[in-house]
């Protein structure tokens, strides 16, 4: 207690007692601590109040601001990630306005004094914010479900409160591969410059993703034309996990099978996986 560091009687610090309890340098803090001019019993207070008595809301006041230090420290560390994505600039400066929550949804434009109603314009069930059109909104959850990452977003979402946190949850579950023990991340691929298919060719690239928690494959294929106009497109999921090269190969093949049931004539592949490629090569000869 505070009051048995005072000399009995008087309303000074026992300076001989404070120097058992504290270092010297304490002790001189100790000794500027200005005393009541009358003597009080001691009493716990909370020092986060002016009256000193502890509140509920003080205390999550406060737990709320470290935890806004923490994620802006956080965020700033992700922020950085973006501008480093091979990705084009519309893209990332569509994800930095989300970050950032100063996306023109509704809820925005109202917060701005902009008279308008706040209801979702697609869906007319929730709020439109940046985590509804982009998350919760029953029409995202469908592209998310053409594009075979439903169970990825979903997943995420049940552990981010924040379009932020989810967004990179998203990116780190659905980018990192690990095959063979070998970790690849797809932020740092360099990009190739696509090149039109020559006259009357149409061309398809074809890629495969492995994710190595849901034990599953994806593949990707698009077809497009002489004028790189977009005529096709196709993503499947397919159970188990296989060596990047097989999992390359089998993604060409059900690029070839699509082809053939689209009745595409004159396609010209292409794809990343080298090995492929040049396994494939000397048939043409
Ligand atoms: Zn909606």
């Amino acid at each position: 207690m505070v009051s048995e560091l005072l000399i009995p009687g008087c309303q000074s610090w026992d300076y001989e007692l404070l120097l058992e309890y504290f270092t010297s340098r304490d002790v001189q803090e100790i000794l500027k601590i200005t005393l009541p001019s009358t003597l009080r019993h001691d009493r716990i207070i909370w020092h986060q109040t002016n009256d000193g008595v502890y509140s509920v809301k003080s205390a999550y006041k406060i737990l709320m601001a470290e935890l806004e230090q923490h994620r802006t420290a956080n965020n700033i560390e992700k922020w950085k990630e973006l501008w480093k994505f091979k990705a084009p600039a519309k893209f990332k400066t569509l994800l930095w306005q989300a970050f950032r929550n100063c996306l023109p949804t509704r809820t925005n434009l109202s917060r701005r004094g902009i008279n308008c109603p706040l209801v979702c314009v697609i869906c007319t069930r929730d709020m439109e914010n940046t985590w509804h059109i982009f998350v919760s909104c029953p029409y995202a959850a469908q592209c998310w479900t053409i594009s075979n990452m439903k169970d990825i977003v979903d997943q995420c979402a049940k552990n981010a409160d924040r379009f932020v946190d989810w967004f990179f949850k998203v990116l780190m579950a659905g980018d990192k591969v690990n095959v063979g023990g070998k970790e690849n991340n797809a932020i740092g691929r360099t990009p190739t410059e696509w090149r039109k298919p020559q006259y009357q060719f149409l061309k398809c690239n074809v890629d495969a993703t492995f994710f190595t928690e849901t034990r599953s494959m994806r593949f990707g294929m698009v077809v497009r034309d002489t004028e790189g106009k977009c005529i096709g497109c196709r993503s499947m999921v397919m159970e188990g996990l296989y060596e990047v090269k097989e999992g390359e190969a089998m993604g060409l093949c059900e690029a070839l099978s699509w082809i053939r049931e689209m009745n595409f004539n004159q396609v010209i592949f292409g794809m990343d996986a080298q090995i492929i490629v040049k396994a494939i090569l000397p048939l043409k000869s």
